[in-house]
């Protein structure tokens, strides 16, 4: 008998990740090719059409694909589009349209942090869970929350944008034109902006003082502070203290049991989860005060994004069955 997998695919601003995975989240065979984000998507697509080809014929022949998740940067689930995305020239455009010239199966499309959260429903931290979040620590923070086992899309399919909620309505100016938005705080770039501040108030002594702003990344700041580096533990405390706060607004709103943390900056663990849960209890309601559980992702690092793509397309097929 012909096992069933999908196609996961993960658009990038550099390179876009694709595989294939079976209904148990197992990835059986992946592989990358260079986005060239100033192209268009239907290049992009085209030049994947014969990788994904290549690939699915390097398997032994007992595989059937029965669908294809796509992951990508400002992505409509309800129109199958990708609306002018930041890092991408690709304008307005529909995917799930040139997915079909392609291929002979079903497709869908959302952005990468609600992929992220239909894989952790499926096949990572949340399996078994109805309500949660999924807060992803990437360059900017990404949500995907999910309800009474549904993804929430919304009215126009860009629901749980809560990187954009504000913090500090005279805060630090974020790439969306607002100001203050919580990642500008809450992410592996908000962190940085962090050290920075402290560097400049304080006097006490820093690695972290060597590198010039684009040589830190948030693993250079978890590895200082490790070490003891006091700059570095206080950018911790402050990017949870930030997280914790905005996370008790959206726990107000949805009631979820569980916040799950994916991503690079989610990789410090404790550095980061306690002080998050630190605030966060301290500002939630009373009802929701120690109910509500932080985990880091339960998927595996390396292929996540792919998983998490693939996982979207497998909810479709299983809602079916
Ligand atoms: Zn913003």
């Amino acid at each position: 008998m012909k096992i069933d997998v999908t196609l996961g695919i993960d658009v990038g601003g550099t390179n876009t990740a694709f595989g294939f995975v079976d209904v148990n989240g197992k990835c059986i065979a992946e592989s990358t090719i260079p986005t060239k984000a100033n192209n268009s998507a239907v290049d992009l697509f085209a030049r994947l059409k014969p990788e994904v080809d290549k690939l699915f014929s390097s398997l032994s022949n007992s595989y059937t694909l029965k669908g294809i998740g796509v992951g990508a940067p400002n992505a409509n689930y309800y129109r199958g589009t990708v609306e002018n995305p930041p890092n991408l020239k690709w304008g307005n455009v529909n995917i799930v349209e040139i997915l079909k010239q392609y291929f002979d199966v079903p497709a869908a499309i959302t952005n990468d942090a609600n992929a992220s959260a239909i894989g952790e429903m499926l096949f990572g931290a949340a399996r078994g869970m109805k309500n949660f979040i999924v807060i992803t620590l990437g360059t900017g923070l990404g949500s995907g929350v999910v309800v009474d086992g549904k993804l929430v899309y919304g009215s126009d399919g860009f629901a749980g944008e809560i990187g954009h909620t504000t913090f500090d309505p005279n805060g630090r100016q974020c790439g969306c034109g607002k100001k203050g938005c919580l990642e500008t705080y809450a992410s592996a770039t908000g962190i940085k902006r962090t050290v920075l501040e402290l560097l400049a108030l304080k006097n006490d002594e820093s690695s972290l003082r060597e590198s010039c702003f684009n040589e830190l990344d948030s693993k250079k700041i978890y590895d200082a502070a490790l070490a003891g580096d006091k700059i570095a533990w206080e950018a911790f405390q402050f990017t949870g203290k930030v997280l914790g706060l905005k996370l008790a607004d959206a726990i107000a709103v949805t009631s979820p049991e569980a916040i799950i943390l994916f991503g690079g900056l989610a990789l410090a663990g404790n550095l980061i989860i306690e002080p998050t849960k630190k605030s966060m209890e301290e500002n939630l309601f009373h009802v929701f005060r120690n109910k509500v559980k932080i985990l880091q992702s339960g998927l595996p690092e390396g292929n996540s994004a792919v998983l998490g793509a693939s996982a979207l397309i497998w909810n479709e097929i299983i809602k079916t069955r």
